[in-house]
C-alpha cells in the first residue's frame, strides 16, 4: 500500500510512502478525531492512501494571514 501525502491547500504532493506495515501513529494519525479523519485521510482512484495535510509554505501563510483559512478551502 502506498500513502501519499498532499497538501489540501494547494495540491501539491509533500511526500510518498511505500510501506504496508506503518502503524498510524508512525503516520501520525493517531492523535486526530474521526471527523478529522475523515477530511485528512482519503484514497484515490488506485487504491493509495492519500493525506491532506498542509505543507510548509501554505502553513507559512496562515500564519502571516490566519484570516486566509477563514475563506475554506477552494478544493473542496
Ligand atoms: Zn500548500
Amino acid at each position: 500500500m502506498r500513502y501519499r501525502y498532499v497538501c489540501r491547500c494547494c495540491g501539491m504532493k509533500i511526500a510518498e510512502l511505500e510501506r504496508a506495515d506503518l502503524s498510524e501513529g508512525q503516520l501520525g494519525l493517531d492523535s486526530l478525531t474521526p471527523e478529522e479523519r475523515e477530511h485528512i485521510i482519503t484514497k484515490d482512484a488506485g487504491g493509495d492512501t492519500v493525506i491532506r495535510i498542509i505543507c510548509d509554505y501554505c502553513r507559512d501563510a496562515l500564519d502571516r494571514h490566519p484570516e486566509l483559512s477563514l475563506v475554506g478551502n477552494p478544493l473542496q
